[in-house]
């Protein structure tokens, strides 16, 4: 359990609904300008947001709503084929501008706090690690946190969420794919990211969505380039992670 968290209550929270598992940790970044104003909007009964959460750039945490209880932070999302995130996930906010206003590194303090609190909720309640995933994982059409400077990896060093192996990723001969193609490899790539959990329409064209898609995945497990393209870096770790999905299922 991590020491020292502060009891901040939001108002914006209601029950889960009876039966329903928590098996989800859903990250995100502020992406306001003012960790005291975002704290603000999570605890105004106006706004209609909460987190479980929100940890701060000194590594400071806040507890906003109990985690037996529905925070109000993924809004339309879904994952491995679920649409209910808020009711099966505990939301956790972590300070940082954002792509709007600035974004940058995620200080050590920070991420050491994230990491303790991280670890102490997928115990508890058996978080399995396909199942640690960013707001833009599951809403990849309207979001982008925590982003590609979240340091995805290392957090699955400590055991919190999932990562691949790297020796593994061997260039395929595949073709890169990009907006507009169409065919076998992108149904295939398709495939691979419906199974990972993405809401991903299997029909063998790379449209909008897919791209959204593709650079959500990157963000999360090829953060060097996000472009929405599926080079063949990316198809490559698409696979990789598929396979670590299912070594791990
Ligand atoms: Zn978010």
């Amino acid at each position: 359990m991590v020491e020292n968290i502060i009891w901040r209550p939001s108002p914006n929270y209601d029950q889960r609904g009876s039966g329903t598992p928590i098996d989800m940790l859903v990250l995100h970044y502020t992406g306001m300008p003012t960790a005291n104003g975002a704290l603000d909007r999570l605890t105004d009964e106006a706004s209609k947001v909460s987190a479980h959460y929100l940890v701060r750039e000194d590594g400071q945490i806040l507890a906003l709503v109990k985690e037996e209880m529905r925070a109000w932070h993924a809004g339309v999302a879904s994952w491995r084929g679920a649409d209910n995130i808020n009711a099966r996930s505990i939301g956790v906010e972590i300070v940082n501008p954002g792509h709007e206003f600035g974004y940058r590194a995620f200080p050590a303090e920070q991420m050491v706090a994230v990491t303790a609190l991280a670890n102490g909720i997928v115990t508890r309640h058996a978080i399995p690690a396909r199942n640690v995933v960013g707001h833009s994982d599951v809403a990849p059409d309207r979001k982008e946190d925590p982003g590609e400077l979240f340091p995805w990896q290392a957090l699955a060093r400590t055991g919190v969420g999932l990562w691949y192996a790297e020796d593994t990723v061997v260039s395929q001969e595949c073709i890169s794919l990009a907006s507009g193609e169409q065919g076998a490899n992108v149904f295939a790539v398709q495939k691979a990211l419906k199974e990972i959990g993405y809401h991903v329409v299997v029909n063998g064209i790379y449209d909008a969505k897919l791209t959204n898609i593709v650079r959500a995945f990157q963000r999360h497990w090829r953060p060097s380039c996000v472009d929405g393209n599926a080079d063949e870096e990316t198809q490559a770790i698409i696979y990789a992670v598929l396979a670590e999905v299912r070594r791990l299922t």
